[in-house]
């Protein structure tokens, strides 16, 4: 079911070691909880133009993971984190893009 629009998420699902995203094209992404809280380009994590830098990893504790999720409109879906930190949209075409699965991770290079 490739259609020309954007790719949505048909489920979401927290899980215990990943966040778990069905998509309307029939791909399924598993996130690691800390590799998608380290994805956040929210302007706290990374700072506003023209300061914007990198999320430092070593800011974000190891065993940070998400406890709820809501969408937002019809184009991000946003988490509510163990360290506090909720401000961040993730737009499912940065999400889909950050899908870590090998057919995914293979397709960038
Ligand atoms: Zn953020
Ligand atoms: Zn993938």
């Amino acid at each position: 079911m490739a259609n020309q629009g954007i790719v949505t998420p048909t489920n979401i699902d927290i899980q215990h070691d990943v966040v778990s995203i069905q998509w309307n094209d029939g791909h399924t992404s598993d996130y690691p909880h800390r590799y998608l809280r380290l994805e956040c380009h929210c302007a706290t994590c990374v700072g506003e133009w023209p300061n914007k830098g990198d999320l430092d990893p070593e800011t974000i504790p190891l065993d940070v993971y998400a406890m709820e999720h809501q969408t937002i409109g019809r184009y991000a879906v946003q988490f509510l984190w163990s360290d506090g930190h909720y401000t961040g949209l993730y737009p499912y075409d940065v999400l889909r893009k950050a899908c870590p699965c090998p057919e995914c991770t293979a397709a960038k290079k």
